[in-house]
């Protein structure tokens, strides 16, 4: 099924261009040239966009407030927004952020830039929303906290789950062993980074078979590659 990508900008050069490469790009993109025509259709149930991208500036209903409105319906509360501005504005930036934007594109901008980003986006989005993950030997549960490898339970502890979550979220990249403290410990941890090592260890023991999902980045971090 195509995606609806919901351009919301006034500027018909902008919002033309756009149109005319994500269609390329097999997306169904749909224009609106006011933050009114944006609500609107942000909010048809029938066919809700995957994503919006939403100029700042706009005649009549900015693009912050129609931000607002969109974070306050059910229907779009999560839908992800990437916002459009001239201005490179910390201030605004920082407001579009804490307003529930989930990236900022700074014009001008090329094009291939912006599709970039919305792909990064969706993906991440999907990533996120998706409650399982599961490969030919190994499955986690998300919700549940449970895994299983080649159908045998797997106890972890909190800490090992949080980390086997973080790897498999970030399946393919690498993490470094800073993000995984960042993310797992906390920004408060200032332990040095053999506490990590120490806990892939055993979390790679408990895994037995599965434990070749987690690749060694030397010097770096750690990878999930999935089960083999
Ligand atoms: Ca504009």
């Amino acid at each position: 099924m195509l995606q609806n990508i919901l351009i919301v900008e006034d500027e018909p050069d902008i919002a033309e261009s756009l149109h005319y490469n994500f269609k390329r790009e097999g997306f169904r993109p749909l224009i609106a040239e006011s933050g009114e025509k944006g609500l609107r259709l942000a909010l048809d149930e029938k066919n809700p966009p995957s994503l919006i991208i939403l100029d700042l500036m706009l005649p009549g209903m900015s693009g912050m407030e129609l931000c607002r409105r969109l974070r306050r319906e059910a229907l779009t509360g999560n839908t992800p927004i990437i916002m459009l501005t001239a201005k490179a504005a910390e201030t605004d930036k920082i407001a579009g952020l804490e307003l529930g934007a989930d990236d900022y594109i700074v014009k001008p901008f090329s094009v291939k830039e912006v599709i970039a980003r919305v792909r990064a986006v969706l993906r991440r989005v999907e990533k996120e929303s998706v409650p399982k993950y599961e490969d030919e030997k190994m499955s986690v549960d998300f919700a549940d906290m449970r895994v299983t490898c080649a159908t045998e339970d797997v106890k972890l502890t909190r800490k090992e789950f949080a980390l086997l979550s973080h790897l498999i979220k970030n399946s393919g990249r690498v993490a470094t062993r800073q993000q995984l403290l960042d993310n797992v410990w906390g920004y408060s941890y200032f332990g040095d980074t053999r506490t990590l090592d120490v806990h892939i260890r055993r979390l790679r023991q408990k895994l037995g078979d599965c434990g070749n999902c987690i690749e060694t980045v030397v010097g770096i971090g750690y990878r999930f590659i999935g089960c083999k």
